[in-house]
């Protein structure tokens, strides 16, 4: 039973008749509600509007204006969908006078002759349900609110996806296809499919999500981009009640979130200082470039530049100009590595910042390009060449011209690796290797580079070991004087007898000991061992024999040498005349006043110094003379092709007539042959030493020639 209202509730009661309005009031007060009367249809209105009662209840037949007349009149002058509840007061079994009360609007009607213990009832009853509709009808409106105020698009489609309803937001591109009514209402939609209103691929994908939905009761979504507009959206799709067969569908505009995901990614993989992309999207595009060509069974290259001599650039300039600099060589790598010049192939991947994701910054001066579809080594090669020119022209840099060589190293797909790791390590290892190799190179990484460097770091192992344990020994080959066919000299040469590999020649271990710096202790340990070997000579043969000794230019940079040799002579008895140092032309004209000060202190000592392999480099003789050098030794190159050879013939007699000017001895190294003596002879050459005279040999050999000869010779 409903409760009567706890506010003041007001009921107008329209009717011609006193008597029904007094009794009709008395029935309202009896379920607590207040009343008010008119006589006619007219009053009724005034009282409406004036008193604004909760209720009406309105006598069908009344003068002036009647039930209907003034029910629909209320109902016209209703506005914001706030409407009084009206229960029509109708004759009874009146059936079309019903009809017609409902036609103007009646809420509700009451038959005469009326059920006086229930009418207060039947009004209560009216007003409550005529409260929820009120309430529904504010509800419906703040929904409608809300939804005319967010953008995204709502619409109710059919288990076979026809659209039922559609409430397009106000983005109006967050309607599909944007094809909404000029009201914004979409009633084009209505009675639509789905296919009728986006294209079929992005339609196709909704109706398999509206199938998962219906299937499952779960939310699903699928976002897509309306290519013609550009516009990015998400479409979700829900059941629009668990026992529904009916999916509500909401289209959101995301060009936004898109275009700032589109900014991230760019931000992620771009290099900031060049524009280029950077070591993130190298990868990327390595991966990529990995499976197409996996797939496609082709072969491609990665070029690592280094610039040489950057952090000079830094350093001197400062990083400003460093930066721009960095810029500038990114720009040319640019315009030298555009997609077209290394293959044409318009696809450059996900990762494609303006258009050149084949170029990467890997971080400082490191560059790297990918050069896809390569049919033959060689074309790597050529890209490579193109970027060493495209460096050579002069930068400038705050007014400064600056001069910049490349190194570069290239990897192959998929001979030297096939994962993108060891493709940009190895890269970078014959990048290395191409920078050993004297700057602005470019070098292939091969594997049988990887198996220099192996073999190198064995070796390395080895030798640091090899002193320890033994492995060096010391052969001696002798230097005839011509003139007198006497042995007065002979050169001390290192051997290394190593442990699995056997006989080790000096050319391929004494590069090895420089680089690491082993040719200290080794060379340190050369020198005393051959001149000790001499002073033993000299007790056994009590001759003048002189021993030369190979000095690297590392040695000869060594603060300590003059020490060192030094102290091998006073610990051995060796007098220092009797020792030479054989340097080449490259370590005396390094660091000219370096070399300066150590030849002073050599000079001090008192031991000779004699310039190897004469010829090979670029000094010039009368540079040479400023060192006071006793002895020049031609290199073998020139005496190999002798006699046959004019031109080295030439050069010898020259180098010999001019070496004489300067009052210095020379030697001819390499000397094989018989008739090869005899020419020297001709030009003068003052001594000999080459198999022809005797090889290499060891101490022991050494020995027992000197005693031979020493049984011919008168002693001195
Ligand atoms: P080098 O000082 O010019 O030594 C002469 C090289 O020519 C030696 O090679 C010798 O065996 C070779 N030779 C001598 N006569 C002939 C000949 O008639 N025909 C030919 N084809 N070759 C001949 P080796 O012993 O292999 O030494 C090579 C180089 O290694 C030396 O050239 C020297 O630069 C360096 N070296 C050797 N021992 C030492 C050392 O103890 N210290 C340093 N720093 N370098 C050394
Ligand atoms: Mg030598
Ligand atoms: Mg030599």
């Amino acid at each position: 039973m409903p409760c009567a209202p706890t506010r003041r509730v007001t009921v107008l009661v329209a009717d011609d008749d006193p008597v029904m309005r007094l009794l009709m009031l008395e029935m309202l007060a009896q379920v607590g509600l207040e009343g008010i009367e008119a006589g006619d249809g007219i009053e009724a209105l005034d009282r409406a509007r004036s008193s604004r009662p909760d209720l009406i209840l309105m006598d069908v037949d009344m003068p002036h204006m009647d039930g209907f007349a003034a029910c629909s009149a209320l109902r016209a002058a209703e506005r914001d969908g706030v409407c009084v509840p009206v229960i029509m007061v109708t004759g009874s079994d009146d059936i079309d006078a019903v009809t017609h009360a409902y036609e103007v609007g009646a809420t509700d009607f009451v038959s005469k002759p009326i059920n006086w213990p229930i009418l207060g009832h039947r009004v209560l009853y009216v007003l409550r349900a005529s409260d929820a509709i009120a309430r529904l009808r504010i509800a419906d409106a703040q929904n409608r609110a809300v939804l005319a105020a967010i953008p995204d698009t709502f619409f109710r489609l059919n288990a076979d996806g026809f659209y039922l309803d559609y409430e397009a937001g106000h983005a109006r591109q967050g309607s599909p296809t944007g094809a909404v009514t000029a009201d914004g209402a979409g009633i084009h939609f209505i009675g639509k499919h789905l296919t009728d209103t986006l294209p079929p691929e992005i339609a196709g994908r909704m109706l398999d999500q509206m199938k998962t939905v219906l299937a499952t009761h779960q939310v699903r979504s699928v976002e897509y981009e309306l290519i013609d507009s550009g516009v990015a959206q998400h479409f979700e799709a829900r059941l629009v009640a668990t026992n529904s067969s009916e999916v509500l569908g909401l289209v959101r505009d995301i060009s936004e979130r898109k275009r700032a995901e589109e900014q991230i990614r760019r931000l992620a993989y771009c290099d900031g200082l060049t524009g280029i992309p950077n070591r993130q999207a190298f990868l990327e595009t390595l991966e990529r470039e990995l499976h197409r060509s996996r797939i496609g069974n082709k072969k491609f290259a990665v070029l690592f530049m280094d610039l040489d001599a950057f952090k000079r650039i830094n350093d001197t300039l400062g990083h400003n100009a460093g930066d721009q600099l960095l810029k500038m060589v990114s720009e040319r790598l640019r315009d030298t590595t555009r997609p077209s010049d290394l293959v044409s192939r318009g696809d450059s991947g996900g990762a494609n910042i303006e258009g050149a994701s084949n170029l990467a910054r890997l971080g400082g001066d490191e560059f790297t390009i990918l050069i896809p579809d390569l049919e033959r080594v060689e074309h790597a090669l050529n890209v490579a060449h193109r970027v060493k020119e495209a460096m050579r022209r002069s930068f400038v840099i705050e007014g400064n011209e600056i001069f910049v060589t490349a190194s570069i190293g290239i990897s192959l797909f998929p001979e030297d690796g096939d994962d993108s790791g060891s493709l940009l390590k190895f890269a970078d290892t014959a990048m290395y290797h191409a920078k050993s190799c004297g700057k602005n190179n470019a070098k292939l990484y091969s594997s049988s580079l990887t198996m220099q460097i192996m073999s190198h770091v064995k070796l390395e192992v080895g030798l640091r070991r090899a002193l320890q344990n033994d492995e060096l020994y010391l052969v001696y080959q002798p230097q005839r004087d011509v003139a007198s066919a006497e042995i007065v000299g002979v050169e001390a040469l290192v051997r290394w007898r190593h442990p699995e590999r056997g006989l080790i020649a000096p050319t391929e271990f004494i590069p090895l000991a420089e680089e690491t710096g082993l040719i200290v202790p080794i060379g340190e340990w050369v020198l005393r061992t051959a001149c000790r070997q001499a002073r033993t000579w000299q007790r056994l043969t009590q001759r003048t024999l002189r021993i030369a000794v190979n000095l690297s230019a590392k040695q000869f940079k060594d603060e300590n040498l003059s020490q060192i040799v030094l102290s091998a002579l006073l610990d051995t008895g060796l007098e220092p005349r009797l020792l030479e140092l054989e340097l080449t032309e490259g370590t005396l004209m390094d660091d000219a006043r370096a070399t300066m000060v150590t030849l002073e202190r050599l000079r001090n000592i008192g031991v000779h110094l004699s310039i190897d392999d004469f010829g090979t480099g670029y000094s010039s003789m009368n540079y040479l003379k400023r060192f006071d050098v006793r002895a020049l030794k031609i290199d073998r190159s020139f005496i190999s092709g002798l006699p046959q050879d004019a031109e080295n013939a030439a050069i010898t007699r020259a180098i010999i007539a001019m070496a004489h000017g300067l009052k210095m001895v020379v030697v001819a190294e390499g000397v094989e042959t018989g008739e090869q003596l005899l020419l020297l002879e001709e030009y003068g050459c003052d001594m000999v030493q080459g198999y022809y005279l005797g090889h290499p040999s060891t101490a022991e050999t050494i020995t027992e020639l000197l005693q031979v000869v020493q049984l011919m010779l008168p002693a001195r």
